[in-house]
């Protein structure tokens, strides 16, 4: 309970999101604690971002956006451990990782590939069973 209460200044940042994403026509259920959003109207406005803003899930605390459920199935393991990290970390997620690509970007590396909690993400969804 207290890792929903930790993570809930970021969580209510997805649920605005959701709540964006739902009027415009994505689905949600949760799936293992968490609020996945995604679908409709939603799916093709993100798939319609300039490439920087472009994704095909994020997490945001004990929410999910992607922009389809089908998407959002083949990430679930990634997308959790972001989840783990938002329960870790608390509101203090967002600089850090926004800190991470930055000091990558500095480096001339990728501030996506290369950012600690995306190589993190990426790593465990690899040892998580599926
Ligand atoms: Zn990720």
């Amino acid at each position: 309970m207290l890792k929903y209460v930790w993570a809930f200044p970021a969580t209510a940042i997805g649920l605005v999101l959701a709540l964006f994403a739902r009027t415009a026509g994505a689905s949600a259920v949760v799936v293992d604690g968490v609020i996945e959003v995604a679908g409709g109207r939603f799916g093709r406005l993100v798939s319609a971002l300039p490439h920087p803003l472009r994704f095909s899930a994020i997490t945001v605390g004990h929410v999910v956006l992607g922009i389809d459920h089908s998407v959002l199935e083949g990430c679930r393991a990634h997308e959790q451990v972001h989840v783990r990290q938002y329960e870790r970390w608390g509101v203090f997620f967002f600089p850090l990782y926004f800190g991470s690509s930055l000091f990558e970007a500095i480096r001339g590396r990728s501030p996506y590939w290369d950012n600690h909690f995306e190589r993190q993400a990426r790593e465990e969804a690899a040892r998580a069973p599926s």
